[in-house]
């Protein structure tokens, strides 16, 4: 293994990110033009970015690009660095567009996935999108000359997207693979097997079957290593180029997405945002509307993981702005959405993006984003401008009267290019100014932490069809988030080594779970640790095979199949456990009931014993309410963040929350109290007083506005 230092410009609370082209306020860069290279690095300049992600266009690989961006990179990259901003590159690790690559590759029919009638598989069915098989070693190799290819143009860092080996839509069976797995079922399970069948749309699956565990697990275990191989390869040419790749929501186990895959890289990206109000109560089985409401939950619950599971990497986020129902079915988020999901992410030490764009030169009556991609290739201004297209039909066509089409992409992008790049300047700025709040060594501040299981993800709730991360763990984030309750994730691994920096252990509906892990609870519990468990813990181990009994039956007070009462509250050896047996947190989820908020964080708090970190004093704290609070420990400070999601969603603009009053636990004497944000200037100094709870100093303060995003800066005396 190559082994390099992560670059520090890339490391945790340090990017301040923009995508071209397009994305927001890429109007129509193609860098294909003297004059639009300039033009880009102007903007990226004035939006005080110091990353820039550029890329052949979409589904197009490096080296089939000449005439869009290839033959103008090494420029373009120079350009960027007498400015200070370095230069990413997004590649494709498997999708390809099916004619360019044949035309230069004839051979490339070889390389790519294949169903198992043995036709080339193309991915979500869209025409000449093949995908390279990374059990195929000259894909492999072909990987490698791309990414020379782009180190040779001097970029600072490269981006794989689209690792696509989509093991629900259909295995890949070309004769590597079958090969490769016959070996890795006689190494894993005594015996060569075939790759099992995928029914369709994965309807009949036998989860807990041994045979297919196994492939999924060659799934995982394949990409990984494919990844690694040309990430050490990268790395063995430039050392100091930064690498990372997609893991798309990374709780989201199917995907093959694991943190071990991290492991090689330096940041890593995430295509798991939606911003507020989003798709997360949008079933992605059934396109219904499962939840009370829409709920700010995805990015928080991305970022927290990734926080514990992603090694203190950073990571950069692609925020969405869906609006589900209609065409195009994402578009670029509004400015003032932008800039609080770069808040949002910047409090976890990471950056947005945004989606790219549909082509300029497509007509726009035909335009459907996906198809204008694939043709086109993406270059033109971004979804806003696109967005405001098919809104508007009428005033498009009032537009067209008088001038050409090309002048009105070029108006209308200018002018939303233009927005964009104040919300961009004004955040940015801010955070660049205020770095050492975001970067180095920031710890969370804990009540409890939450248990997400990957066998569970896995197994349990892939059978049941439940969407990322389950109905019960999103309901009791929710909840905790709703109540100010801080809280952290932790992965199955982390759990089974080391419980002793943890609380409170929440296990929202943890079916799976293997010996080591209830043998490492009981230990918990014994040495004083608080549980909550709800639903259906226990009752499986890591593989999804039934216990006779739940695993942690000894904890709960209660055997598995009777009638339990609703809830069991024990105390056992110096810790304390509580069993809630219904699915409170799911309804939670689904209702947003105030009664079943009560009920979850009481429980918390119950088996807690410790005063909270957090206790809100102004009444602001209701169900679905939407200022969220996320509080961490740096030296010398406690640093508490402040979110609000109020907003007008007509116009955009935030609705401001006034005096909002905070008691917040502190371990050393406070010398000063200020808030900060990107929303007003300068530094606002805050009156506060401090008192004992339980032989704890709190802090109490006020404050007075909150329109987007702040950040209350607690000073305390070493
Ligand atoms: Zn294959």
């Amino acid at each position: 293994m190559v082994k390099t230092e992560i670059p520090y410009w890339i490391r945790r609370g340090m990017i301040r990110f923009l995508w071209f082209p397009g994305g927001a306020g890429g109007y129509g860069v193609t860098a294909s033009t003297p004059s639009s290279i300039e033009e880009a690095v102007k903007y990226a300049t004035d939006c005080k970015a110091n990353l820039i992600a550029v890329g052949p266009p979409f589904l197009r690989m490096w080296g089939e690009t000449k005439g869009v961006i290839a033959d103008r990179l090494k420029e373009f990259v120079s350009k960027c660095h007498k400015h200070g901003i370095r230069v990413m590159i997004r590649l494709c690790f498997a999708t390809a567009y099916g004619p360019i690559l044949l035309k230069e590759h004839p051979e490339a029919l070889k390389w790519v996935q294949r169903t198992r009638k043995g036709s080339i598989y193309c991915m979500y069915h869209v025409p000449f999108r093949f995908n390279g098989c990374p059990c195929n070693p000259d894909w492999i190799n072909y990987l490698k000359k791309i990414a020379k290819s782009a180190i040779d143009n001097g970029v600072d860092a490269i981006y794989w997207d689209n690792a696509s080996w989509r093991v629900w839509e259909g295995a890949c069976y070309c004769h590597h693979c079958k090969e490769k797995f016959r070996e890795y079922s006689k190494k894993k399970i005594g015996r060569e097997y075939e790759i099992p069948p995928y029914p369709e749309r994965g309807v009949g699956v036998k989860w807990n079957d041994p045979i297919w565990q196994t492939y999924i697990k060659f799934h995982y275990d394949a990409m990984t290593k494919a990844l690694k191989e040309v990430n050490d390869y990268t790395k063995s040419l430039e050392p100091g180029v930064a690498t990372s790749w997609n893991l798309n929501p990374p709780g989201d186990a199917l995907h093959g997405n694991r943190f071990t895959q991290l492991k090689a890289f330096d940041y890593f990206l995430l295509e798991a945002g939606y911003n507020f109000p989003g798709m997360e109560y949008i079933s992605p089985i059934t396109g219904e509307e499962e939840s009370a409401k829409p709920r700010p939950v995805y990015n928080v619950v991305n970022y927290k993981y990734a926080l514990s599971a992603g090694m203190d990497k950073a990571f950069i986020n692609f925020i969405y702005h869906p609006e589900p129902k209609t065409e195009p079915p994402s578009i670029t988020p509004p400015p003032n959405q932008v800039r609080l999901g770069i808040a949002e992410a910047a409090i976890y030490g990471g950056a947005i993006s945004v989606p790219a764009l549909p082509p300029k030169t497509t007509p726009v009556k035909e335009v459907s984003v996906w198809n204008g991609m694939i043709e086109e290739g993406g270059v033109g201004p971004d979804y806003y401008v696109f967005e405001f297209i098919c809104k508007h039909p009428e005033e498009l066509q009032r537009l067209l009267a008088t001038h050409s089409l090309d002048d009105v992409y070029e108006a209308l992008s200018r002018e939303h290019g233009l927005r964009y790049a104040q919300a961009f300047s004004s955040y940015y700025k801010f955070l660049e100014r205020h770095q050492e709040y975001y970067s180095g060594e920031v710890e969370p501040l804990v009540d409890a932490t939450l248990l997400y299981s990957l066998p569970t993800q896995d197994w349990y709730r892939s059978d049941r069809r439940e969407p990322l991360y389950g109905y019960a763990f999103l309901g009791f984030v929710q909840a905790l988030l709703d109540s100010y309750v801080q809280f952290n994730i932790v992965d199955d691994e982390s759990l089974s080594q080391d419980l002793s920096s943890c609380k409170t252990l929440i296990l929202p509906d943890v079916a799976c779970m293997s010996d080591q892990q209830v043998e490492a609870i009981k230990k918990f519990v014994e040495n004083g640790g608080g549980v909550v468990a709800t639903g259906c813990t226990s009752p499986y181990n890591e593989n999804y095979r039934k216990r006779p009994d739940f695993g942690l039956a000894e904890l709960f007070g209660m055997k598995y199949g009777h009638k339990p009462p609703n809830e069991s509250r024990r105390e056992v050896g110096r810790g304390r456990v509580i069993f809630l047996a219904g699915g409170l947190d799911k309804e939670y989820w689904k209702e947003a009931g105030e009664e079943g908020l009560e009920k979850l964080v009481d429980a918390v708090r119950w088996a807690s014993r410790e005063p909270p970190v957090v206790e809100p004093i102004s009444p602001c704290v209701k169900p679905l309410q939407t200022v969220h609070l996320h509080v961490f420990k740096q030296r010398k400070r406690v640093l508490s963040h402040l979110i609000n999601y109020n907003r007008n969603e007509e116009t955009d603009e935030p609705m401001a929350v006034k005096d909002l009053a905070f008691r917040i636990r502190v371990s050393e004497e406070v010398k000063r109290v200020f808030a900060i944000s990107p929303d007003f200037e300068g530094a606002e100094e805050l009156t506060y007083e401090t008192s004992k709870v339980k032989k704890k100093t709190y802090v109490q303060f006020v404050v007075p506005k909150l329109e987007i995003y702040s950040l209350v800066v607690i000073e305390t005396k070493p």
